[in-house]
């Protein structure tokens, strides 16, 4: 999961890594009485869960108020990336001497947490990575051990020569460690980390990602979850305890169990489709989720044909076919719907399934077949 620079900010501040005061508005009046407060010059800062604003034009400096009014008017309903803008960070600006980049990331080759520094901050982490990795230095952390101050103070010296400045970058570098650990985060990164003419080191940008597997009790964090940043459908889903994840292709399909919604999709993929989604009804029989699943593929506009592949073990073959056909009932689905039933209580299932007058089809592989001839697009 994705947060907003202003919240992965007060995640950084709960840790004390110091960050220059700010606060959110959704409309330019606001903004400006923000400005008003802060007394001084201020940044105006597009919050979406995309990088690269201030390349995009979403992170500008206001001299003044009025300035701050005038950009959030410009900044706001502004598309980034494909995202639209809904809240503007309104932020004291700072004189930056350096940018660095401090970040860290679950890395999953070493099982450990990495450190990762570099003295070429505020551009594109990914670009020095590719151009100059030489610039940047990395410490994978024995989780067990956790990150002594020495070694923060090791890469601080890669970062700065000022020993003031060494000290205050292991101290954050110790915090940011911290906050890793705290929200269960699979990345946090500070990009760019600045010193000021005065020697202060500051976080003036926050990123944060948090493990979705660690959510559950990650409650505080799961709150932050911006909905409207999101697709629809998955939220949807997600609020039904559906495995969802939409695609580009145009076979809808409806699967219980992870492994076989892989396996579906790469036969999808074999015999020339290609799939409109991922979606893992679980191993329970609740006919409900299948109605809800079925009105997620549905209102996909990309889908032509809809595919149903159930292999019953606990899942029951009846239970799901009670739910299909109340979804046709519901949802009167205009695209063909392809169904393979298997397993438990299968006979009862075809049985409640022939009301429907379906094209059924006995292996998967037939089903499948079927699934992309009738969308139109035999291979
Ligand atoms: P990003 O483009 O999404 O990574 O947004 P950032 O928050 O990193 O801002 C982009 C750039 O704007 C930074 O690298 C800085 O150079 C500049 N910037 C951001 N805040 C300030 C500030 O308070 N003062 C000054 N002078 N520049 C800033
Ligand atoms: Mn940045």
């Amino acid at each position: 999961m994705k947060i907003h620079e202003y919240q992965a900010k007060e995640i950084f501040a709960s840790v004390g890594i110091p960050v220059p005061p700010g606060e959110v508005a959704s409309d330019p009046g606001t903004a400006e009485a923000i400005a008003v407060r802060y007394n001084k010059p201020v940044m105006v800062k597009s919050q979406v869960l995309v990088g690269g604003r201030g390349k995009a034009g979403g992170v500008k400096y206001a001299e003044s108020p009025e300035a701050a009014r005038v950009l959030a008017t410009k900044i706001l309903g502004m598309d980034i990336k494909g995202e639209t803008v809904n809240k503007v960070l309104i932020t004291e600006a700072v004189d930056i001497l350096s940018e660095s980049y401090v970040g860290i990331i679950l890395d999953r080759a070493t099982q450990r947490p990495v450190i990762m520094v570099s003295p070429a901050g505020g551009v594109d982490i990914e670009e020095v990575a590719a151009k100059t990795p030489e610039k940047i230095h990395k410490l994978a952390v024995d989780p067990v051990v956790g990150l002594k101050l020495f070694q923060a103070r090791d890469l601080a010296y890669t970062l700065y020569r000022d020993i003031g400045q060494v000290r205050k970058c292991a101290d954050i570098l110790m915090k940011l460690y911290e906050a890793f650990w705290k929200v269960d985060a699979s990345l946090v990164e500070i990009n760019p980390l600045i010193t000021t003419p005065g020697g202060d080191v500051l976080a003036i940008d926050a990123k944060v990602n948090i493990d979705d597997n660690a959510l559950f009790r990650q409650k505080e964090v799961e709150a932050m979850r911006d909905l409207d940043a999101e697709e629809a459908s998955e939220v949807k889903a997600r609020e039904a305890d559906l495995s969802y994840v939409k695609l580009d292709g145009y076979i809808g399909c409806c699967v219980n169990g992870a492994g076989l919604a892989m396996a579906t999709m790469d036969l999808v993929k074999r015999y020339g489709g290609d799939p409109a989604n991922f979606l893992d009804i679980g191993g329970s029989s609740n006919p409900q989720k299948v109605v809800t699943a079925m009105s997620i593929i549905l209102t996909d506009p990309n889908v032509r044909a809809v595919l149903i592949n159930i292999f019953g073990g606990i899942t029951r073959c009846d239970d799901v076919a009670t739910g299909i056909v109340q979804a046709f009932e519901e949802f009167k689905p205009t695209v063909p719907v392809v169904v393979r039933l298997t397993g438990t209580n299968e006979k009862e299932g075809q049985k409640i399934l022939a009301s429907c007058k379906l094209p059924s089809a006995d292996t998967l592989d037939e089903a499948v077949k079927k699934a992309i001839e009738l969308a139109g697009n035999a291979a």
